[in-house]
């Protein structure tokens, strides 16, 4: 978990308010996952945490006063900055269910030392099978937190039916085409029904507008130069930061395979994989995912400046 660059691996769990995030966190802390992480936790309403937390992880921070993403954004870097300083071997963050991951990755892009030191592995975002209809027409919170996630779980997929449940995962993958969408009972995993045919709910329209999320996906020559294609990837972050939700993509640099991932505007420094892994034609490629993306132009442009 955490070969590569030597950063400290940060998975960020996130979901909303009441969406079984800890429920979650405490099953697969209880079946061995994130063994060796120190859990930080960010509850911005302070309760007691469950002492069960503590079974499974290396070791655990509360953060009670303030949200990591916003209020509470100075007090959560230097939580980060000392879980830094211990050395630990991995960080796996509970969100408050007010956050918003994007936010919170970007907090650690704009610090100089998290920036060096951690490296967001996964966003895991849990969403609540039976409100999610709701929330997907009246929540914007909700919504960047889907957007923002790797892996998105549907939590409490026994008290909705099957049908509901079907839409509900149809409809993430429209909301987050290149996320992995699985079901969750008490933390443990359950199966989804199949999508095919299910018609995606109506989605919260955004900024007064309904925008399509599309995903335009770049192959990159074999000859294109590392520099052209960062600074081209720059210039796009900076003209549609608010329209883009993610980057993702496998780039072939000078130094090696870089996997380059940015939420909305803000980029990780690209991490370098591992040689040991194979390489085939199939791994330079950069992802956009967005809102209206012009696919043609960011095709053309791409394709002019990375000859
Ligand atoms: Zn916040």
């Amino acid at each position: 978990m955490s070969e590569g660059d030597g950063r400290i691996p940060l998975t960020i769990v996130g979901g909303y308010l009441g969406a079984g995030k800890s429920t979650w966190l405490r099953h697969a802390l209880h079946v061995g996952d994130f063994a060796q992480a120190h859990v930080l936790i960010n509850e911005a309403a302070e309760l007691p945490v469950d002492h069960l937390l503590l079974a499974g992880a290396a070791g655990l921070t509360v953060l009670a006063d303030g949200c990591a993403c916003c209020d509470g954004a100075t007090r959560f870097v230097a939580a980060m900055r000392d879980l830094c300083d211990r050395n630990v071997a991995a960080i796996v963050l509970e969100t408050s269910g007010l956050s918003d991951p994007a936010r919170i990755a970007a907090h650690i892009a704009n610090d100089g030392v998290l920036a060096r030191r951690i490296r967001v592995t996964e966003t895991i975002v849990a969403a609540d099978a039976l409100h999610a209809a709701a929330q997907i027409g009246t929540e914007p919170l909700w919504l960047r937190q889907i957007e923002a996630a790797d892996r998105i779980v549907l939590t409490k997929v026994d008290a909705a039916p099957p049908p509901l449940l079907a839409r509900l995962a149809a409809t993430m993958a429209v909301l987050n085409p290149e996320a992995v969408v699985s079901g969750a009972v008490l933390g443990s995993v359950v199966e989804l029904p199949d999508t095919r045919g299910a018609d995606p709910l109506p989605v919260l329209p955004v900024c007064g507008k309904s925008a399509q999320i599309r995903t335009v996906r770049l192959e990159v020559r074999a000859q294109a130069e590392w520099a052209a294609v960062s600074a081209w990837l720059s210039a796009v972050l900076q003209a549609h930061g608010n329209t883009l939700v993610r980057v993702k993509g496998v780039v072939r640099a000078p130094a090696g395979r870089l996997l380059l991932q940015s939420v909305r505007g803000t980029v990780q420094p690209p991490e370098i994989l591992p040689a040991s892994m194979t390489v085939t034609d199939e791994d330079n490629f950069i992802v956009l995912i967005g809102r209206d993306l012009d696919d043609d132009r960011i095709s053309r442009s791409f394709a002019v400046l990375t000859a």
